[in-house]
């Protein structure tokens, strides 16, 4: 049998140097533990503009689609804020996410122990907390036709429709109830189903789905209760299924439960493939952080964890992603910090690669 396929693509920014240190892990997985993947590179967003004047080229397109799992870091940058939309970096990231049809976007809200203090929140709040919202990606109210700015009589209108079919919501209501049977067996599913159609279609919908998992607990909840749910007491979730607007915004309250954008990892999952594996791509949460980029100062740990989702749902490596999480948390509890997560006086912030390098002697 083959090894798994990775496609790198660092992009922009910190992007590279936040997946420098996603190769040295990669690196020891082979080394230390015998597990070796095909491990491609290729370039995305303004550095794919730079080179070939478009923000994703064709063949990389095609690598992306034929690999086990795209580990992307991030696009964009001032730079490149003049360029025509249409070659604009993110444009690149948005083609890869349509033709690879990725529908279902995993964004977890995990707590590392070393960090409950760190966050906002009361410390009982968020310690042990570890959950994951599973948002619609690829329909929904940013999409759904008809939408514009019209006349009408002397004013303006702006429109935007919210439109579910039953196979969308369906397909990721399936990959939320495949997730949850991999973890507590608990669905939460957010809608506004009291005052949306598309949120009585989606509560249908979602209802006889579950008749295919009997072992998860579904539950539905409306949106705007849910929201103050996941505030006051976000450990009474496991799995939490929504559409694209809900899981936009819910998706970033969870993720500041738990303390900086340099320690959030997500998925974007499609359909399963020939391996019965569905088609992936890995990218940390924060974007390019044109502000710190260049300074070793990026904390690659977003990224990291980017690839230990990989190694969970890909590669069906689950143990050796709790592996690679407790030595994240190992280091975090021996006070190692990158200068967003500094909180305490007297401590002095490690460089990206002393994060990295850190990790693997945790590892
Ligand atoms: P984008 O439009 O690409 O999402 P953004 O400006 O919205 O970019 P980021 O690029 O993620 O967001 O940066 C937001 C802030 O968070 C910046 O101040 C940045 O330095 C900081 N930041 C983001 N990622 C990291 C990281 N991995 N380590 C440290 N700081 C980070
Ligand atoms: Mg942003």
């Amino acid at each position: 049998m083959s090894n798994p396929s990775i496609l790198i693509l660092p992009g922009d920014g910190i992007g590279p140097e936040v997946m420098a240190e996603v190769r040295k892990v990669i690196t020891w997985f082979g080394d230390k533990r015998d597990i070796q993947f095909d491990v491609s590179e290729d370039l995305v967003g303004g550095a794919a503009y730079d080179a070939h004047g478009t923000p994703l080229h064709d063949d990389t397109m095609a690598k992306a689609q034929a690999v086990d799992a795209v580990l992307l870091g991030a696009v964009g940058g001032p730079k490149y804020d003049v360029l025509d939309f249409s070659v604009k970096p993110e444009r690149g990231l948005l083609r890869l996410r349509k033709e690879m049809d990725l529908f279902s976007n995993l964004r977890p809200a995990q707590c590392f122990d070393a960090l409950a203090d760190f966050s906002s929140l009361k410390k009982d709040v968020v310690a042990g907390l570890d959950i994951m919202i599973v948002r619609e990606l690829t329909s929904g109210i940013y999409f759904g036709e008809p939408r514009g700015i019209i006349e009408e009589g002397n004013e303006r209108v702006g429109i935007n429709t919210q439109r579910y079919t039953e196979s969308e919501i369906e397909r990721v209501a399936r990959s939320a109830f495949e997730l949850a049977m991999r973890r507590d067996k608990k669905l939460c599913s957010m809608e506004k189903a009291n005052v949306m159609e598309s949120g009585i279609l989606w509560r249908e919908v979602v209802t006889e789905v579950s008749k295919d998992y009997p072992e998860v607990e579904l539950s539905h909840m409306y949106a705007d209760a849910g929201a103050m749910q996941l505030c006051r007491w976000p450990k009474q979730f496991d799995v939490i299924v929504t559409d694209n607007l809900f899981g936009d915004l819910l998706s970033d309250a969870a993720a500041m439960l738990t303390g900086s954008l340099g320690m959030l990892p997500s998925a974007s999952l499609g359909a399963p493939m020939d391996n019965g594996r569905p088609k992936a791509m890995y990218e940390p949460v924060h974007g390019s952080a044109p502000d710190i980029a260049g300074e070793g100062k990026a904390n690659p740990i977003a990224c990291i964890l980017s690839f230990a989702m990989a190694l969970r749902y890909s590669f069906d490596l689950g143990d050796e992603a709790t592996r690679l999480e407790s030595a994240i948390n190992t280091v975090l509890e021996k006070g190692v910090r990158t200068a967003d997560l500094l909180g305490e006086e007297g401590v002095t912030p490690v460089s990206t690669s002393g994060m990295g390098d850190a990790i693997i002697v945790a590892l």
